[in-house]
């Protein structure tokens, strides 16, 4: 078994800024709510946002007429339904299932005003479906921000939900393993994942389904003992497998399609391709049907002592990490308790995304351009949930700040022209290791977000040749068209931006 490279250095790095590790509170207030997808100014939201210009008008124009009339929380819902016009951020919509409808004590005056709003939206929708149509072809990634924009809008925008793999229920729009679940009478239960509709009252009581009998919770923890008869929660993209109890199993799986969602989104360049895309859009008419991959496989050990006694033989080391994904095995490990921590999950969690959703990889590890495999690993800690939308990149979160003090605070700074030497095994053995991650997670959020995203094609680019063998030490200067001298100049002058531009409330108050 060839040595694989294991996560041990988070936490050290990351203690140093604990208050920031709380990634799953959610964070923000309303008025953040903002344009789906298009995260960014530049050229991409240029060409998205042509010929909708006239839409920012229409909206604040009926936001007037709400306001007029003191409907206040519909006004400043329409208000900022579309957002600021630039940000850094990226923002992951997760649509509801179905159309929202007017509030139940509304009177007639504001249900209308409420049905025009639902119109404008869905008039934008129709028109975003159809820009991401006209640009399948050149730019595949930005249509599918397209269509998942356009479902912000309309959530029953039947073309787009068909397009991105949605089949209908009786309870709105799901993926299809979800969909199934729904029409067998099932719900999902946060606390048990998918279980009957009929029997939630019992579970809620402490009791478990056992084939066709009934058991108490504690029989159930008793045959789920063995991490081989764990229980296993099966989600649209996952099947977590745990011996911990079924709560944590389900938490586990939510967590990580949250993530699963996000992580599409933001890099849709690096597994979407034109072809691809088009094959889901030709499924819109029925054209056949996408083929989904496998799920990702998950185990989560009921402690730390079992995580380890598992996976000792396979993976040298493993008492110093807290997670770990292992490619030959296709399968990522974590244990519950107090001692997981939710960045690496999303961390390990995002190696395995990058390397099981593109066919074929390869294991990036025992070649250059390593730090680029972490680097996007270590973005993926910034993913913050929210209740209608989740966040990347933002400045306070995962080790972004770390990032910007190595740079800033301490002069630390390892030149790309060095970096892109790195196997995994050279990395690992580098005492700067752990300000090595923080530095490569603030340059991933610079290839993302710097100028609108002017590097983020070329980091899609990047990341493909790593992943497929083809990566050399000139590939990343290559694809970005610029000397890698001048990106380490770049990335400088982001950092010092993000701190210029750091709202006070936000600098004042992390949260
Ligand atoms: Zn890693």
């Amino acid at each position: 078994v060839k040595p694989r490279w294991i996560n041990v250095m988070a936490s050290t790095e990351l203690g140093q800024n604990a208050r920031l590790v709380r990634l799953w509170a959610p964070t923000w207030s309303s008025r953040l709510i903002a344009f789906a997808l298009i995260a960014s100014a530049g050229g991409a939201r240029a060409a998205a946002e042509e010929g909708l210009d006239a839409d920012r008008g229409r909206f604040a124009k009926l936001a007037d007429e709400c306001r007029r009339s003191d409907f206040v929380r519909l006004a400043d819902t329409i208000e900022n339904w579309l957002g600021p016009a630039n940000s850094a951020e990226y923002r992951l919509f997760r649509p509801p299932a179905s159309r929202p409808a007017v509030n139940a004590n509304s009177g007639a005056a504001e249900s209308n005003l409420f049905a025009k709003f639902i119109q404008l939206r869905s008039a934008r929708a129709e028109k975003l479906y159809e820009r991401a149509r006209g640009l399948s072809a050149t730019d595949p990634s930005l249509a599918y921000q397209l269509l998942w924009a356009a479902l912000r809008d309309d959530p029953e925008h039947v073309a787009a939900r068909r397009a991105l793999g949605f089949e209908p229920t009786d309870q709105g729009w799901h993926l299809p393993f979800s969909a199934q679940q729904i029409k067998a009478g099932r719900v999902w239960h946060e606390k048990f994942g998918w279980i009957a509709r009929d029997d939630v009252p019992r579970y809620e009581k402490g009791e478990r389904r056992s084939g066709t009998s009934w058991i108490a919770a504690i029989e159930d923890a008793r045959r789920h003992a063995d991490i081989r008869r764990g229980w296993k929660i099966e989600t649209d993209h996952y099947i977590v497998t745990t011996n911990h109890s079924l709560e944590e199993g389900a938490r586990l799986a939510a967590q990580l399609e949250r993530l699963h969602h996000a992580w599409r989104g933001a890099f849709a360049g690096y597994w979407l391709t034109a072809k691809e895309l088009q094959q889901r859009l030709d499924a819109v008419e029925g054209g056949g049907r996408r083929v989904e991959g496998g799920k990702h496989r998950v185990i989560c050990f009921r402690d730390r002592g079992e995580y380890v006694r598992a996976l000792k033989t396979a993976q040298p080391r493993i008492e110093m990490s807290i997670g770990v994904y292992l490619d030959a095995a296709r399968t990522a490990y974590f244990f519950a308790g107090k001692e997981q921590d939710a960045g690496t999950v999303l961390h390990e969690a995002t190696h395995q995304l990058f390397k099981e959703t593109r066919k074929p990889t390869i294991s990036p590890a025992e070649r250059p351009n390593f730090w680029i495999v972490e680097a996007v690993a270590c973005y993926m800690e910034s993913l913050a949930a929210g209740d209608e939308f989740d966040v990347l990149g933002r400045k306070d979160t995962g080790r972004l700040p770390a990032a910007r003090e190595r740079l800033l605070d301490d002069g630390f700074y390892v030149p790309l022209a060095e970096l892109v030497h790195y196997d995994a095994p050279q990395l690992q053995r580098d005492p700067r290791v752990a300000k090595i991650y923080s530095q490569s997670a603030g340059l991933a959020a610079f290839l993302m977000h710097h100028e609108g995203g002017r590097y983020r094609p070329a980091l899609m680019k990047y990341l493909q040749a790593v992943y497929s063998g083809k990566g050399t030490t000139a590939t990343l200067a290559n694809v970005a068209g610029t000397k890698l001298e001048e990106l380490d100049r770049q990335y400088r002058t982001f950092l010092q931006a993000d701190q210029q531009s750091l709202p006070a409330d936000r600098a004042d108050n992390p949260r």
